[in-house]
């Protein structure tokens, strides 16, 4: 359908051809020893790009990036907690949504133009069991300072848990450094996978922590003894891990993931400062490099330029939601961009507003 369109949308995104020619290949049987190695392989390539802690484990879930948010409160949290919820957008309120439906005592910490590097000051009082962040704020682009998230929930003896999904692979990530005992990871963002595959690397305390879900398909316990043989308790996105396993093997090759995370931030740079002379602003001071959100500030609808962009130039960019759909529009660094294919984007910003590129 967008074949020939131009892809900065924050998910799915730009897959290489590479990835899309496993996506054509039969799926292979999985209950055999070449599965189980392929199982080894992802789980050991997502280890060591967050840098968790030794005897961390990876649990991979055939479903989208919000089974993964809730299966980790399910497993993690009980309504003997008191999780403080970062707030910043939509997915923090989905996450509070989360909590709410699970009955886990929460705090709903409604954030706004902050990284929270200061935390300590910021944060309500109270008794908090569990720190619960969107690691980036997808929905306003928005990257938190988790080393400061991890040290304040060091000190205060809280259960770090970090949905990292929108900013894996293109921005910093450390567990150990950071101090997380949860990481949720999805397919279809800086991975440039297909959307299905979500998975939870849990550190040693996090595994300590698993509680008796009443849930057959989220139970975390039955992951990991199935994980010890290199396999699922349910037929996994079988296609998708074959493609994850070429992808951390890709990232690799190309120089490994601190080259991954370089060349998405001069990509990300590049554009910032290429839309120089147009009327246009960056819409937040603390921007990941998987994103850049966007707001016109000559008036005009971020929608009717979205729209616009994909009618005229075939290039797909994504409005924000709810009342900011007309004043603030988002362009997705991450997947298989890079700057000759992001010129394509700013050349049509350029005709769009009929200013010339020098
Ligand atoms: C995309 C995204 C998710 C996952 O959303 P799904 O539609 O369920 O895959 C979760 N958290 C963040 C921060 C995201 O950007």
């Amino acid at each position: 359908m967008y074949e020939d369109h131009y892809i900065f949308t924050p998910g799915p995104v730009k897959m290489s051809q590479e990835i899309l020619d496993i996506g054509s290949i039969q799926t292979p049987y999985f209950r055999n020893p070449e599965f189980s190695r392929v199982v080894y392989n992802c789980e050991q390539g997502l280890i060591d790009i967050v840098n968790a802690p030794k005897g961390s484990k990876v649990i991979f879930l055939t479903a989208s990036g919000t089974a993964g948010m809730e299966s980790v409160v399910m497993n993690l949290l009980n309504n003997d907690d008191n999780a403080l919820v970062v707030n910043g957008g939509g997915f923090g309120a989905r996450f509070v949504d989360i909590c709410n439906t699970h009955e886990i005592p929460n705090t709903n910490f409604k954030v706004k133009n902050t990284n929270l590097s200061d935390i300590d000051i910021l944060a309500p009082q109270g008794e908090f069991s569990a720190l619960v962040v969107n690691a980036h704020e997808t929905s306003v682009g928005c990257l938190y300072d988790v080393t400061a998230l991890g040290d304040y929930a060091t000190q205060h003896n809280m259960l770090h848990i970090v949905d990292a999904i929108s900013m894996l692979v293109t921005d910093d990530l450390d567990m150990q450094k950071s101090h997380i005992d949860v990481v949720i990871a999805s397919s279809q963002k800086g991975f440039a996978l297909p959307p299905g595959l979500t998975m939870v690397v849990l550190s040693p305390k996090a595994i300590e922590r698993l509680q008796t879900v009443k849930s057959l398909y989220f139970n975390f316990k039955d992951y990991l003894s199935n994980g010890e043989r290199g396999q699922t308790p349910y037929t996994p996105a079988v296609t998708i891990m074959l493609q994850l396993e070429a992808r951390l093997k890709q990232i690799e090759k190309r120089g490994g993931i601190s080259q991954s995370i370089a060349s998405a931030k001069e990509v990300a740079e590049y554009f910032r400062s290429s839309l120089e002379g147009l009327p246009i602003k960056l819409t937040t001071l603390f921007m990941p490099n998987a994103m850049t959100a966007l707001t016109p500030t000559d008036g005009k609808s971020a929608l009717d330029i979205v729209n616009d962009l994909e009618r005229n130039y075939k290039v797909m960019v994504c409005p924000n939601g709810g009342d900011e759909r007309e004043t603030i529009f988002r362009v997705s660094h991450m997947g298989e961009v890079d700057k000759a294919y992001t010129d394509v984007l700013i050349d049509a910003l350029f005709d769009y507003y009929k200013v010339s590129r020098n």
